[in-house]
């Protein structure tokens, strides 16, 4: 099938002298608002390269914008009730616990507190749900995941706009600005965690964040801390590795998590979704002890496990939404956004996936259990890998998704080191909405959408996670 293709804000090609010009004023922007990224080949704490970004805003449609906007605090509910719902996650991640080691141990801390009894029935969420417009169905949006851990790229992508404004009017089409809508996700990221610092209510308590061993994408933390630092200059932030955690946290008689000499009252983890972040035991521990304490969860564990692509798999299966969502209008307004999702548990349903997966491999996107990007399966390694797990167990680990077909988006790529002036490409779109939450399973005290982020591939990648490379930072441009 041949591809639609978006109309771009202004007519391109740009002439190559003007388009020299322009990138070498974005680039200079981008570097000095921090639109950037530490470099993983020659790191250095000294330095910071731009973040990949595409020169102009890309074309979105305002109907699908506003939908995706609209809808997420409906979507915010929809997690926090999953994750509070203890027979639901047990019984939709049953199977891939026993074949997936790092969601089991995950899923252990939860027992382990919840035996315990929860100390901090709080939870604060900031999450983002990611979509891309499936093109032979209108451009219509359909969600690609939902991210209740480390969603990133709030901060940077909150400058965007402003880089936009000036990127149009260097090219001599400043009345085109009223297309770009404003994007406030870094303060309203920033007010959740400010929130909870509040509703945790103890003076000369911190908040910590949980970081990696070497943070690349240190611009968009950063700004994090920046802001915070700026709207209560009495909240004190630490960043510390789960390492760090383990040698220096400790846990005083009434569970307060101590760093530093200090309570902390939140913590907000950028770290911990994925494996390779616990390469010991002492990983681990630190975790269950920052989760066995009072302070407040950025994600919670259980928000986290709701945060699986499992559980959003087994949310789009006849009659599960209607669990969570009382008015039928609202069920039929989120299952509007689900594509196909087919689980592949060892029955009879997940023969009949594997099956149909196989005959038609190009069709699908095998998704395991992770998070970060680079983990999915996609055409021909799909059908390879459902013939060696056909009969194994080992499957449950997975899920099935129907390939999502985006419309093409005409466009420059500006990346550190990349050819000068760069070339015009065929690109997708994915359209993140951030939503922050904060409840207890019993009363939800705030939810509310908060901004957005764009990035944008190559047509032809099958990711495009920005901080793994593959991507480029954008910001809508609203048909
Ligand atoms: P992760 O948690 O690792 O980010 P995602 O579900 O977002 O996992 O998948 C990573 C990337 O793979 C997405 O950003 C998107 O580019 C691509 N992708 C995922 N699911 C689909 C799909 N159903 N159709 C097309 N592309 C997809
Ligand atoms: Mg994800
Ligand atoms: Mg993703």
């Amino acid at each position: 099938m041949s591809q639609s293709r978006l109309a771009s804000c202004i007519p391109l090609p740009i002439e190559n002298k003007l388009l020299t010009n322009v990138v070498e004023k974005a680039k200079d922007w981008a570097l000095m608002h921090g639109v950037g990224m530490r470099d993983k080949v020659h790191f250095s704490k000294d330095s910071i390269q731009i973040a990949p970004f595409v020169l102009l805003p890309s074309p979105f449609p305002r109907t699908e914008f506003t939908k995706a906007v609209d809808l997420q605090p409906v979507l915010n509910e929809l997690m926090h009730k999953v994750a509070h719902d203890d027979e639901f996650l047990e019984k939709t991640l049953q199977n891939a616990l026993q074949v997936d080691d790092f969601t089991a141990k995950l899923y252990d801390i939860w027992v382990k507190v919840r035996e315990e009894g929860i100390t901090q029935a709080l939870s604060l969420g900031l999450f983002r749900s990611d979509y891309l417009m499936q093109q032979p169905d209108s451009n219509r949006i359909k969600q690609v995941e939902f991210n209740t851990v480390a969603a990133s790229f709030g901060a940077i992508t909150s400058n965007l706009p402003t880089m936009y404004r000036y990127v149009m009017r260097q090219l001599g089409h400043g009345e085109l600005i009223k297309n770009m809508p404003e994007n406030k996700a870094l303060s309203g990221l920033c007010s959740g965690i400010i929130e909870a610092y509040d509703l945790f209510a103890v003076p000369s308590a911190v908040v910590l964040f949980v970081v990696e061993e070497v943070s690349y994408n240190i611009c968009d933390q950063r700004f994090h801390e920046f802001e915070i630092s700026e709207k209560r200059p009495d909240i004190m932030i630490y960043r510390k590795t789960l390492n760090e955690i383990f040698e220096e946290a400790e846990l005083n008689d009434k569970k307060q998590l101590i760093i530093e000499g200090q309570p902390v009252a939140v913590v907000y983890y950028r770290s911990g979704y994925e494996p390779a972040q616990y390469p010991s035991q002492k990983e681990w521990d630190a975790r269950l002890r920052v989760e066995r304490s009072s302070a407040i969860k950025c994600p919670s564990i259980h928000y986290q496990l709701a945060g699986t692509k499992k559980v959003q798999q087994a949310l789009a299966a006849p009659g599960a939404l209607e669990k969570f969502m009382s008015e039928s209008e609202v069920s039929s307004r989120v299952r509007d956004i689900f594509t196909g999702l087919y689980s592949l548990d060892f029955d009879e349903n997940g023969e009949r996936a594997v099956e149909m997966a196989i005959a038609d491999a190009e069709r699908f996107v095998l998704k395991p259990q992770r998070e970060g990007g680079g983990n999915n399966l996609y055409g021909a390694d799909v059908k390879e890998a459902l013939i060696r797990m056909r009969h194994s167990r080992e499957r449950a680990a997975y899920i099935l998704m129907e390939r999502i077909l985006p419309p093409l988006i005409s466009g420059y790529v500006v990346r550190a080191g990349g050819s000068m002036p760069p070339t015009l490409c065929d690109l997708v779109s994915e359209l993140g909405i951030f939503g922050v939450i904060i409840g207890t399973k019993e009363k939800i005290h705030s939810n509310r959408q908060v901004g957005h982020m764009l990035r944008t591939k190559l047509a032809d990648a099958n990711e495009g996670g920005v901080a793994a490379g593959l991507g480029a930072l954008d910001s809508p441009y609203l048909l």
